[in-house]
């Protein structure tokens, strides 16, 4: 796993490589699984059922840390963010922001593309719950340090939707910046925020989840005022 993801040598050969991981047993089961029963509202179509890459620039100034794809989501459309409630607030937000040629993200093939920002997830398949275990975060983290590595170049902002990608990157610093993490951690939190020295700097949002969004939690204008910032801080327009 760790040198096949070493091995990478840009972004689409990593996301072919990601594409064809089998490494976590209880993962795999549930995202083929899922891909065979399908929702009812997506009867008709096939499923991905795979792991799922990121997407975005190559020269991103941006990156957006998610959790991991949806079952209906990323797990059926074969993009993360794509095709499911979570994506059509993060997307809105995006294109608002100007970093999205358009405002939802429906399919693969919808034509959406994202100026200065990748985004991508700590675990790249559909956990039953939407909850990983640690084993299955560690064990898949080194494609995520690829993929930083990849667009370290031009990263100057990362930020983290959530507790969970707040915590999966500091693991990011010490493998990709060399960097040692701050001890003790500082706290997750929307609006967080977490400058190093030679690493990008990292804001906290809550994840674009149902459960943040339909409560009021996280609202379009605090989506604004995070994407604002991370503008602002990455220098870009
Ligand atoms: S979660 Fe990551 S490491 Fe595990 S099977 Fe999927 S891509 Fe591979």
């Amino acid at each position: 796993m760790v040198a096949r993801a070493a091995r990478a040598t840009d972004l689409a050969d990593l996301d072919a490589e990601v594409s064809d991981c089998f490494a976590c047993p209880r993962l795999v089961r549930w995202r083929e699984e899922v891909a065979r029963t399908r929702r009812a509202a997506f009867r008709e179509q096939e499923y991905w059922g795979r792991p799922v890459p990121g997407f975005g620039a190559v020269d991103a100034r941006i990156a957006i840390l998610g959790l991991a794809p949806a079952a209906h989501g990323g797990n059926r459309t074969g993009r993360i963010f794509t095709g499911d409630r979570s994506g059509d607030v993060l997307f809105a937000a995006l294109h608002r922001a100007g970093l999205a040629n358009q405002p939802t993200s429906i399919a693969a093939d919808d034509g959406l593309t994202l100026r200065d920002t990748r985004i991508f997830s700590a675990v790249r398949c559909a956990p039953p719950d939407n909850k990983p275990t640690p084993e299955e975060r560690d064990t898949c983290a080194p494609w995520l340090h690829r993929e930083v590595a990849l667009i370290r170049p031009t990263l100057r902002v990362v930020v983290a939707l959530g507790a969970f990608a707040w915590t999966a990157w500091w693991p990011v610093l010490h493998q990709v910046y060399g960097q040692r993490p701050p001890s003790p951690r500082p706290r997750f939190g929307h609006g967080a925020h977490w400058s190093g020295t030679a690493a990008p700097e990292l804001l906290g949002c809550y994840h674009v989840s149902q459960q943040n969004t339909f409560t009021g939690r996280l609202t379009p204008e605090m989506l604004d005022d995070v994407f604002g910032r991370a503008k602002q801080l990455a220098g870009v327009d």
